[in-house]
């Protein structure tokens, strides 16, 4: 999706370090962290929300890269959070997990 800015960040368009990606997702640290580390999980299809998912087997996939990347990381102890709607907290409307760790 052109206007989106997790969309902007794969494509290039958007400076970030992207610090893992495979074929289904990408991660890059937050910008603006609540935790020591704060890393978020991202689909390189713009999906809206958790809402919009149709094949589950996507999310799957991201909590595998999600151990992929603790593993990276070295993180063993967090937490992980998906804010779906505006009302609970979603801002970026592209569906992310949060991996959040101190
Ligand atoms: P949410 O509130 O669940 O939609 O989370 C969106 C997250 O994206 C927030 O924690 C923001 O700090 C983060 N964020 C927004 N823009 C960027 C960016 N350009 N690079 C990294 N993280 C971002
Ligand atoms: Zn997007």
């Amino acid at each position: 999706m052109s206007d989106c800015i997790f969309c902007k960040i794969l494509k290039g368009e958007i400076p970030s370090k992207i610090i893992y990606q495979d074929d289904y997702c990408f991660a890059i640290n937050d910008i603006n962290p609540k935790a020591k580390k704060h890393i978020l999980v991202i689909p390189k299809e713009h999906i809206e929300s958790l809402n919009e998912v149709k094949d589950f087997s996507l999310i799957s996939k991201m909590f595998e890269a999600i151990k992929k990347i603790n593993s990276q990381e070295n993180i063993t102890h967090f937490r992980t959070q998906i804010n779906t709607g505006s009302q609970a907290g979603q801002e970026v409307m592209h569906l992310h997990i949060h991996i959040l760790a101190n």
